[in-house]
This record gives structure tokens, C-alpha cells and sequence, in this order.
């Protein structure tokens, strides 16, 4: 079945061509995310912890995986060759499949596995080195709702995707590019700076405390990705 392409004023994805647009695109989503998870968190009362916004911030991520030179691809060894693989076979495109509702429920299914196996992993490490109280403080202070944060930073990355000029499949399989024609922001242009600082702004107008961690968080989450 061919796409069918509800974008207006089509233009090549900005991705697929060498501009600042990379790293910028990368931070608006860990402060989308991170945002995201806390309001979910605050709207739901449940408690604000680091797990929920570190979590929040890798999910508004995640759904980059499906490109070559995104910010997560290339800190995670041996996955940039598997992008490169899945675009060539046709049916992994960038804004496809990692960017539909599909994957997004799978991912919640698959991320308490990863957190449990790390969980495991980190006590056997401490346990290991003769600390496990300090694993314990650790735990007790990284807290829970990681998986809430996840699932909606990751759904904040899709409904940022939709603002651009590029369109997301939200629906994949069913190959219908879904993108709202305003704004039209093209990744890597000012604009989205201004996306990127109006979402933090409005986090501190409505919860100066919570927008300031968001804001931390986010800037921690984005430079220790480059750090990696
Ligand atoms: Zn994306």
C-alpha cells in the first residue's frame, strides 16, 4: 500500500541531512519528556522521583532509535548499524514504526523487564563490593512510577514529531503520516528552541518547584547521554 502523505508544504526529513538539528532535536524531547512524566505524576498525584523523570526524559528519546544519527542511536554500541539495517529493508522508516502507538505499548510491556534486570544488577554489584545498604539508600531515593514516566515521555515525543514538518505514522502498520499543519516547525530552527523554552517556562508558571526539577533533570539526562 503506498503512504499516504497528509503533509502540507512537504519538505526532506531534516534528519536525514547533517544540521545542528540532531542534538537540538534530541534535547526538546528529554524537556518534553521529562515535562511530561512530571505532569503526569503532578495531575495524578502520584510522587514526583527521580526514576519518573530520568525515565520520562529516555522515553521522549526512545522513539529516535529508528535513526542512524539520532542522539541515542549512536551511544548505544552496535545500534546504529541495526538503523541503518532496519531503514534498508523498507519497512523500519524514520517517524514509522517506533513512532506508533503500537510500539510505544510494547515498550511498556518490555521496560519493566530491562528495570527489573537492572534492579537485579545493581544489588548483585553492590552486594558484590560489600555495600548493599547503600544500594538500599539508592533504591529508596531513585524511587518508583519509572514506567509511567516512559510511557509518557515516549508519547510526548510522538505528539512533538506531529508538529513538524515531517508527520509521524502514529497508526503504523496503517501507513498514513499523520501531521498537524500549525505549527509547521522544521527540526533544528528556532522555532523549536522556542517550543523547547515555552514548555519550560509554563512547567515553572505552573509549578515553579516541580519546573525547576524538570529543567535540571532534563539538562542532567542530556548531558550525561553525551557523557556516555
Ligand atoms: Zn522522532
Amino acid at each position: 500500500m503506498d503512504d499516504v502523505d497528509y503533509r502540507i508544504g512537504a519538505v526532506e526529513c531534516p534528519m536525514d541531512s547533517p544540521s545542528r538539528g540532531i542534538r537540538m532535536t534530541g534535547h526538546t524531547h528529554i524537556v518534553a519528556g521529562v515535562a511530561a512524566a512530571a505532569s503526569v505524576a503532578a495531575i495524578t498525584h502520584h510522587p514526583i522521583t527521580p526514576a519518573l523523570l530520568v525515565w520520562g526524559g529516555l522515553g521522549g528519546l526512545a522513539p529516535d532509535l529508528d535513526h542512524p544519527e539520532a542522539l541515542l542511536t549512536r551511544r548505544i554500541p552496535g545500534w546504529r548499524t541495526l538503523a541503518r539495517w532496519g531503514q534498508g529493508t523498507g519497512w523500519w522508516r524514520h517517524r514509522g514504526l517506533w513512532h506508533s502507538v503500537l510500539l510505544w505499548a510494547v515498550t511498556l510491556l518490555l521496560i519493566p523487564m530491562a528495570g527489573d534486570l537492572g534492579a537485579h544488577g545493581v544489588w548483585a554489584l553492590a552486594v558484590g563490593v560489600g555495600h548493599p545498604a547503600w544500594a538500599l539508600a539508592l533504591w529508596r531515593w531513585w524511587g518508583s512510577d519509572g514506567l509511567w514516566g516512559w510511557g509518557a515521555g515516549y508519547l510526548s515525543h510522538m505528539l512533538v514529531d506531529t508538529w513538524n514538518t515531517s508527520g509521524v505514522q502514529w497508526f503504523w502498520p496503517i501507513r498514513i503520516w499523520v501531521h498537524s499543519p500549525i505549527p509547521n516547525i522544521t527540526v533544528g530552527t528556532w522555532p523549536e528552541d522556542v517550543v523547547r523554552w515555552a514548555i519550560l517556562g509554563m512547567m515553572v508558571w505552573w509549578m515553579p518547584q516541580v519546573g525547576l526539577l524538570v529543567a535540571v533533570t532534563s539538562w542532567v539526562v542530556y548531558r550525561g547521554i553525551h557523557w556516555l
